[in-house]
């Protein structure tokens, strides 16, 4: 089903979204220290924000946008997205107790599809990742299988 014409209520919209969409918002800053979100209280949108961004900067790899989950997106499959499943199915990082306050849940599609266990991953997602991030590009591929994911896991730890 196409996104277009779709009623507002209904739709979903993707925390790690597109910052060029007419819709997409600021969802969070990637902070200097380990690159974890700090969510915006309230959405700002991305268009007020990108001319801020420094030129040659990837606006992704600084800040995280949220913008409509679209039917034609590599990682949809059907009504759910994939990509929250390979998050899910990744080893998580350290200190994913805590839950954000976040703007965007209630239309969220990662929290309509898996509920808070993805909010508790969210915060260490990278739209863009950074050159020899092994398992955040893993993640980002909708061809990586959970077989790849635990294979990775099981030779990070050994
Ligand atoms: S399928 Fe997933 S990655 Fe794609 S737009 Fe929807 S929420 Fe975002």
């Amino acid at each position: 089903m196409s996104s277009v014409g779709k009623d507002e209520s209904e739709r979903t919209w993707c925390p790690s979204g597109d910052a060029h969409a007419p819709e997409s918002v600021v969802l969070g800053v990637r902070s200097g220290q380990d690159g974890r979100v700090v969510y915006l209280a309230d959405p700002v949108p991305a268009s007020q924000v990108l001319g801020a961004v420094p030129e040659g900067v990837e606006p992704r790899r600084v800040l995280r946008f949220a913008s409509h989950c679209v039917s034609d997106c590599v990682n949809r499959r059907g009504g759910d997205c994939t990509l929250v499943e390979r998050v899910l199915s990744a080893p998580p990082a350290p200190d994913t107790d805590r839950v954000p306050r976040c703007h965007l849940r209630a239309h969220c599609q990662w929290w309509s599809q898996t509920g808070v266990a993805a909010c508790r991953r969210c915060p260490a997602i990278a739209t863009r990742h950074r050159a020899g991030d092994e398992l955040g590009e893993l993640m980002a591929d909708p061809s990586t299988t959970r077989e790849q994911l635990d294979a990775w896991t099981a030779a990070a730890g050994s």
